[in-house]
C-alpha cells in the first residue's frame, strides 16, 4: 500500500506505507538526511524512526531547527537517567525535561542525594553510552505491565497513575527504559556537547508540600562551539551576579535566620547607598522638590482611604492590632504619607507644583520564591516624589520631571533605555478610573510633552494604572532583561479619594493632579542594577573604597604613606592604608580584586620627591605623579561623576 506525503513546499510523493521520516529525507537529498532529527507528521513531533502508515503532511526537523534543539536536549534527560541508574540503582527517578536552555532530571537517594561530586562519573557514563551507540527503541506497554517495570521507583508509579489512557509509551536503551510522551533521537550518536552544569533542590511536581528532591541540571548543543558560548555566557551571568560581588566586595548580606528579603547594608554597600542617596537628594532640592521625612508605619485607614487596602492588600503585611483598637500598617507605598503633608496647610495656586520627595522606606510582602539578593527584598527605600500640579501645569511638570531623569542618567552613565507611553485599554475602559475626558486630555498630554521634546517612544495600550497614564522608562539589565527604573505617573483618583484642595486664584477650591514619580527607582533594585552593569567595579565617585595605599617598606615608608593617607582624607576621599605585615605583591592583588580605582604604592623614590606611584584598576602599568596633582585629578574626577 502507498501514501501520500505533503510536503512544505507542497509538493506531494507517494512512499510505501511504513515509511520513517529518516526515509522520506534521504528520499529527498542525503544530505537533509544527515541534518535531520525527527519529524512533524499533521503537526505532531514524531521521531525519526517512527513509521507512518497513512497521508499526511511531513515536515522535516533538522539540527539546526530550535525543535530539533529540544529533541537533542529531551534526549539529553533521557540518556542522564540512564547514566544515573547505571552507576546508582538505588537512586528513585522523578521526571526529566527539556527546557528553554538546557535539560534536567529530578532523583532521591534515601542514603544521602547526588551532589556536584557525582557529576563527572555521570558525564563520563554519558559518554560511555554514547559511544557504545546503541539504538534507542520506543516501546509501548500497559499500565499493569508499567507499574510492574516501575515496582520500585514510587515516582514513577505516581505518574503511571496520572497518566491518561491505558497504554504507556517510552524509550529503552539497552536494559534501561523510562517512559516518556516526548519524542528522542533513535541513538545517542548527536549527543556530543553536553554539559552537566549544578544540582539543586526541587519539589516533586513543584509543590512545596512533596518532598524535596535533587534536580540535576544540563545543557547540549548539536555545535561544540554553540555550547562553548553558552557556558561563556553562563560564565558571564556568574561574574556579573550582583549576590556573588556582593559577597565578593563585602557590600550586603541577607540571612533567612534573620528574616528573608530583609537585606543588611555592611559598610562598604552602605557606602555606596550613601552617596546615592545624597547625590539625589541634591539634585532633587537642586530641582525644586522639598525633602520630608515620614512614618514607615501608619494607621490602617490610611491605606483603606487610598484603596491599598482592597487592591493591594496580598503584597502587604499583615496590619498589628494594638490593643486598643488602633490597626497599624507597614506602607507598602509613600503616596498617603505624601497627601498627608499636602494637606496639613491650606494650599493656595501660589504653591503649585508642589514637590514633596523623599527616600521613603516601604514593605512589601513579596512571595519567598520571588525574593532575590538586593533585586527584590520585602524592606526597600524609594527614591519618591509626588507633585501637586494644576491641571494646566501637568504638562510642563512632566517635562521637567523628564529632564531631570535623563540628566541623572546622564550621571550614572545609563543610555540603553526606552521610553514607554502607557494608556489605558480603549476597549476596556470600565477597568479604569471613570472619566474619560480626563484620560483622553491627559493621555494627549503627555503624546504632546514626548512629542515637543523630540523623544522616541511606544505606545502601550492596557499598560496604564487604574487612576491614570504614565511614562515608563524601560532599561536593559546586564543579562539583557527589561526593567522599569523610572516612571512619571498622573494620578486623578487618590486627589479624589483624600478630598485634596487648593485655593484658586479666584478664591474657589479647586483639584489638584497628583503625579507620581520615581527617579531611580529602590536603593536596593538600583544598587543591584549598578553592580550588575559594573562588574563590581564601581566608578570612582561610588566606589566604597577609591584609594588603596601601599607602602614599599613598612619600616621606612610607613610614615610618608600615613602622611598622605591624611591628606586625601582631608581632601574627601575615601582612602584606606595596607599597614598589615603582608607582602606588597599580595596586598597590590588584593586591592585589585576588591576592585578598588586607584592603588597607590609608595616607596623610596615616592618619599624623596613627594610623589606616589599610581595604578588605575584594570591596568597593568603604573604611573609616577606628584602626590598633589593626583589628589586633584581624583577629586576632578568624582566632580565629574567620573565622566570621561
Ligand atoms: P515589580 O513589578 O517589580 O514588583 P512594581 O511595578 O510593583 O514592581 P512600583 O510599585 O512601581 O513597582 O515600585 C516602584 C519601584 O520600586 C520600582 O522602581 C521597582 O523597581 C521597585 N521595587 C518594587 N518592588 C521591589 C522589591 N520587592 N524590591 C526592590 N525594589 C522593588
Ligand atoms: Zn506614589
Amino acid at each position: 500500500m502507498s501514501i501520500k506525503i505533503t510536503l512544505p513546499d507542497n509538493s506531494v510523493k507517494e512512499f510505501d506505507a511504513g515509511i520513517t521520516t529518516e526515509g522520506v529525507a534521504k528520499a529527498i537529498a542525503n544530505s537533509l538526511a544527515k541534518k535531520a532529527v525527527a519529524g512533524k507528521f499533521n503537526a505532531q513531533l514524531i521521531a525519526l524512526n517512527q513509521p507512518i502508515s497513512e497521508d499526511g503532511a511531513l515536515e522535516i526537523i533538522t539540527k539546526d531547527s530550535a525543535d530539533g534543539l529540544n529533541v537533542l536536549r529531551q534526549t539529553g534527560a533521557f540518556a542522564l537517567a540512564a547514566a544515573i541508574k547505571a552507576l546508582h540503582p538505588e537512586v528513585k527517578l522523578g521526571q526529566g525535561e527539556a527546557t528553554d536552555d538546557g535539560f534536567f532530571y529530578d532523583t532521591d537517594r534515601q542514603e544521602g542525594q547526588l551532589t556536584v561530586d557525582q557529576l563527572p562519573a555521570i558525564s563520563d557514563k554519558i559518554n560511555a553510552l554514547v559511544k557504545a551507540n546503541a539504538p534507542i527503541e520506543a516501546v509501548s506497554m500497559s499500565k499493569a505491565d508499567a507499574k510492574k517495570a516501575f515496582a520500585d521507583e514510587p515516582y514513577k508509579l505516581e505518574l503511571i497513575d496520572a497518566a491518561a489512557g491505558d497504554t504507556i509509551n517510552g524509550y529503552q536503551l539497552g536494559d534501561f527504559f523510562d517512559f516518556e510522551e516526548a519524542v528522542v533521537l533513535p541513538s545517542l550518536k548527536d549527543l556530543k556537547h553536553f554539559t552537566l552544569l549544578s544540582v539543586a533542590g526541587a519539589y516533586w511536581q513543584g509543590k512545596s508540600s512533596n518532598p524535596m528532591l535533587q534536580r540535576i541540571y544540563a545543557t547540549a548543543y548539536f555545535k561544540e562551539a554553540d555550547l562553548e558560548a553558552d557556558a561563556k555566557q553562563r560564565q558571564e551571568a556568574r561574574d556579573r551576579d550582583h549576590r556573588a560581588i556582593g559577597r565578593d566586595l563585602d557590600l550586603f548580606f541577607v540571612d533567612p535566620k534573620a528574616g528573608s528579603g530583609l537585606p543588611y547594608w555592611m559598610p562598604n554597600g552602605a557606602t555606596i547607598r550613601r552617596v546615592i542617596e545624597r547625590y539625589i537628594i541634591d539634585k532633587e532640592l537642586a530641582d525644586g522638590y522639598e525633602h520630608v521625612y515620614t512614618p514607615v508605619l501608619a494607621n490602617l485607614d490610611l491605606y483603606k482611604t487610598s484603596g491599598h487596602w482592597a487592591h493591594y492588600r496580598e503584597d502587604m503585611f499583615p496590619p498589628m492590632d494594638m490593643g486598643d483598637g488602633e490597626m497599624l500598617e507597614l506602607r507598602p507605598m509613600n503616596c498617603p504619607s505624601h497627601i498627608q503633608i499636602y494637606n496639613h496647610h491650606i494650599r493656595s495656586y501660589r504653591e503649585l507644583p508642589l514637590r514633596i520627595a523623599e527616600l521613603g522606606m516601604m514593605h512589601r510582602y513579596e512571595k519567598s520564591g520571588a525574593l532575590s539578593g538586593l533585586q527584590r527584598v520585602r524592606e526597600m527605600t524609594l527614591n519618591d516624589g509626588h507633585t501637586f500640579v494644576a491641571l494646566d501645569q501637568v504638562q510642563d511638570e512632566f517635562k521637567k520631571i523628564l529632564r531631570l531623569i535623563m540628566d541623572v542618567y546622564e550621571d550614572f552613565n545609563i543610555s540603553d533605555y526606552t521610553f514607554r507611553l502607557s494608556y489605558r485599554d480603549p476597549k476596556n475602559t470600565e477597568k479604569y478610573f471613570d472619566d474619560d475626558e480626563m484620560w483622553t486630555r491627559s493621555q494627549s498630554m503627555l503624546k504632546g510633552a514626548m512629542d515637543d521634546l523630540g523623544l522616541d517612544y511606544y505606545e502601550a495600550e492596557g499598560e496604564a494604572a487604574f487612576y491614570g497614564p504614565k511614562l515608563d522608562i524601560q532599561t536593559k539589565t546586564a543579562l539583557g532583561n527589561e526593567e522599569t527604573m523610572s516612571t512619571i505617573q498622573l494620578d486623578f483618583m487618590l486627589p479624589e479619594r483624600f478630598d485634596l484642595t487648593y485655593v484658586g486664584k479666584d478664591g474657589q477650591e479647586h483639584r489638584p493632579v497628583m503625579i507620581h514619580r520615581g527617579i531611580v527607582g529602590t536603593m536596593e533594585r538600583f544598587i543591584a542594577y549598578l553592580t550588575e552593569i559594573y562588574k563590581g567595579a564601581f566608578p570612582t565617585w561610588l566606589a566604597p573604597k577609591q584609594v588603596e595605599i601601599i607602602p614599599v617598606s613598612l619600616d621606612e615608608h610607613l610614615d610618608y604613606a600615613k602622611l598622605i593617607e591624611t591628606e586625601m582624607r582631608k581632601a574627601g576621599l575615601r582612602v584606606e592604608l595596607d599597614a598589615r605585615n603582608e607582602k606588597m605583591g599580595y596586598k597590590i592583588r588584593e586591592a585589585q580584586t576588591q576592585k578598588i580605582p586607584y592603588t597607590v604604592v609608595v616607596g623610596e623614590k615616592e618619599v624623596n620627591s613627594a610623589a606616589v606611584s599610581v595604578r588605575r584598576y584594570g591596568e597593568s602599568e603604573a604611573e609616577e605623579m606628584p602626590a598633589n596633582m593626583f589628589v586633584d585629578s581624583v577629586k576632578a574626577e568624582i566632580k565629574n561623576y567620573s565622566r570621561d
